[in-house]
């Protein structure tokens, strides 16, 4: 018998490795609730119940924030010298990265997303986000101003205080590390919820910071239902910052309890993002992107392209080849690097898939291929991509976020109705401009509502750039120096050398 694949054998050790009850780190130690409620967590690929999941209540959560909070008043990580701080960011990501496979095989494990094509990659950006922050560090300096007379002001950043972190199941590890890498590298304690779903990468990323120097009690984690665990840490009142990745419904919840007490927030939500092809752009690469904006990720992803607009002289052909490619992707184990798409996150996901297919006729829209449970996979989490065509731009799937593989495509006439339909949306995160005219290229890319414009290409994350949206799709900004200024506090001090400058008629 021929000797399993080595990806093989990662993937059964790893899943081995998986403990069968998961519960909340604090101090560096797992604690649990006396009697805490439990969540079973599944693996999508087979459907056999990977963990048990003991939901941390407001006890537990308040522990963790109390262990937070004192170590950030006593300074054990607060007041340490920067060079203390890059020291511990980058060995955390020469861990990370020596652990990359089997922090990505993890989240595979929870997520179902591809090993070769999703989560490996991730866990390898994980691992830079904590090399770029420590980089970001030698290069960040107060600020001197002159103009009062005998006087010198300086503006420095001070860290915030404890930092309350909601990442989604969908990039587990990197959400986490972009978060905590900017977080810690500005002096911040930090209290993260993972998703209920992906809790096992985050909880080795505590256990490599810690193995890298991380004093104890400077990260906590905390897991369980974001309606309990989620709700307790976002309405603590010693959560002096939120960071959330995540939907509109729970944002708009968290955000509320943050502004009850003046909470720093960003938001990074949802998107329908617009993929806007004209007749002119080089339609192979347009074809490749299209589909990968569509469908990386198992299609799971904030920032897809999930609104194909379409110029109306190329839309029959452009179209018909998007099915074909569509319909040719491999659906299979998310561990085999053959597999194109995996199973959904979870049962759920599959459903709401097929909620959005089943308004598409009954909205006047076209279903061209997919939607169904690909039957012939070991679990109920595999269906085959969606591709739908609207022709009522105010219909459910040009509208909402589906979060799933299902691609909608609409057709344009000219450039200005290109751009109110790709502007016909709540959301604002990202858009996709495909032409090969440098003017109209740039012309288009300035006129859409959208956080993260991409001309020509489908992904690409650029670490010193801001990363965020407008309207529903966000609040303020995350990603290069704008993590930096929102994990910390500007303090402005003004010291005066000469005469004290308080003469008569001075004060009021
Ligand atoms: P979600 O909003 O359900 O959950 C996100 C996190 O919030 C989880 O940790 C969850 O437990 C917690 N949570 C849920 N309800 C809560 C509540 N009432 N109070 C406190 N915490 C709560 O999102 P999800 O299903 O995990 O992820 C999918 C969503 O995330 C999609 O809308 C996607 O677009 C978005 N997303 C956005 C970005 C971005 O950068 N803009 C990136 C990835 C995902």
């Amino acid at each position: 018998m021929a000797s399993p694949a080595p990806i093989d054998d990662l993937a059964a050790t790893v899943r081995q490795s998986v403990p069968s009850v998961v519960t909340s780190v604090v101090d560096g130690r797992s604690v649990a609730p006396d009697d805490g409620e439990r969540l079973s967590v599944v693996n999508p690929a087979d459907g056999e119940t990977l963990l048990e999941l003991e939901t941390a209540d407001a006890a537990t959560v308040n522990r963790a924030v109390t262990s937070a909070r004192r170590t950030f008043a006593a300074g054990t990580w607060s007041r340490t010298s920067t060079a203390r701080r890059q020291a511990v960011l980058r060995a955390t990501a020469d861990l990370i990265r020596a652990n990359a496979d089997r922090l990505a095989a993890l989240d595979t494990l929870t997520t179902g997303l591809s090993f070769s094509r999703s989560t490996r990659g991730q866990a390898h950006a994980a691992a830079a986000w904590f090399d770029y922050f420590a980089g970001l560090l030698e290069a960040q300096a107060g600020q001197t101003f002159r103009q009062l007379e005998s006087a010198v002001t300086v503006v420095t950043r001070e860290p915030v205080g404890v930092a309350g972190l909601f990442t989604p199941w969908n990039i587990p590890l990197m959400g986490a590390s972009l978060k905590m890498a900017a977080a810690l590298s500005m002096g911040n304690s930090v209290v993260i919820k993972p998703s209920e779903q992906s809790p096992l990468g985050t909880i080795e990323l505590i256990r490599l910071l810690h193995e890298a120097g991380l004093p104890v009690g400077v990260a906590q984690l905390v897991n369980g239902a974001g309606a309990i665990t989620g709700a307790a840490l976002a309405a603590h009142p010693a959560i002096d910052l939120v960071s959330f990745t995540g939907g509109e419904g729970a944002g708009r919840q968290i955000g509320k309890a943050a502004a009850e007490r003046f909470a720093k927030v960003t938001m990074e939500l949802g998107g329908k993002s617009a993929n806007i092809v004209f007749a002119d752009a080089d339609l192979d690469k347009a074809l490749d992107g299209a589909l990968l904006a569509a469908f990386a990720n198992n299609g799971q992803a904030c920032l897809a392209g999930s609104r194909i607009l379409v110029e109306r002289s190329i839309a029959e052909r452009f179209i018909a080849d998007f099915v074909d490619r569509t319909q040719r992707l491999r659906i299979g184990q998310p561990f085999d690097p053959d597999t194109d798409m995996g199973p959904l996150a979870m049962r759920a996901q599959v459903q709401r898939l097929q909620q959005f297919v089943a308004t598409v006729a009954d909205e006047g829209g076209e279903l061209l291929c997919g939607g169904t449970l690909a039957a012939e996979c070991p679990s109920d989490c595999y269906v085959y991509p969606a591709v739908a065509l609207a022709h009522n731009h105010a219909a459910t799937i040009c509208q909402q976020e589906v979060f799933g593989p299902l691609a909608t495509f609409v057709i344009f006439d000219d450039e200005a109705d290109a751009v109110r339909l790709a502007n016909d949306t709540r959301f604002g995160l990202a858009g996709y401009v495909w032409t090969s005219n440098l003017e109209r290229a740039w012309r288009v890319s300035q006129a859409l509502r959208s956080g993260y414009v991409l001309i020509n290409t489908p992904m690409a994350r650029e670490r010193n750039a801001p990363f965020g949206g407008f309207a529903h799709s966000g609040i303020d900004r995350e990603g290069g120096r704008w993590s930096l200024d929102f994990y910390s506090e500007a303090r402005t001090t003004v010291m005066h050398h000469g005469q004290v400058p308080i003469g008569e008629g001075d004060l009021p």
